[in-house]
């Protein structure tokens, strides 16, 4: 894992803190319901941009850095992948937040589909 991490998930924590500080004074009369959409709707940024950057730190998910006999296979012929470069990948969580990924793709030399492989 990256160290840089620190200093910037720290500044996202601290968005979330300032933000949720600030929406309150300008919402008094809030309702406990409201506080805790306008929480998670910043939790659910924080955490977007936290899984984005530890799913980028992972180096198990590109093909062209793996030995060959550790290459992911094609789930229809198990043939291995051919290592096609990266690409961006959108994956959406489960809160609905849209992370862009680049991510190692592979082709089957078989039946030529082409995978993102998991991880
Ligand atoms: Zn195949």
């Amino acid at each position: 894992m990256n160290s840089d991490f620190d200093a910037k998930w720290n500044e996202l924590a601290e968005e979330v803190m300032t933000g949720m500080k600030e929406w309150r004074l300008q919402h008094p009369k809030a309702t406990l319901r409201e506080i805790e959409r306008a929480l998670d709707e910043r939790l659910a940024k924080m955490r977007a941009r936290m899984l984005q950057d530890a799913a980028l730190a992972s180096a198990a998910a590109d093909i062209q850095a793996s030995a060959e006999e550790e290459r992911p296979v094609c789930p229809e012929c198990a043939a291995k992948l051919e290592p096609r470069g990266k690409q961006e990948r959108h994956i959406t969580t489960l809160q609905n937040q849209v992370l862009q990924l680049e991510r190692s793709y592979g082709v089957c030399p078989a039946c030529s589909a082409g995978f993102f492989p998991p991880g």
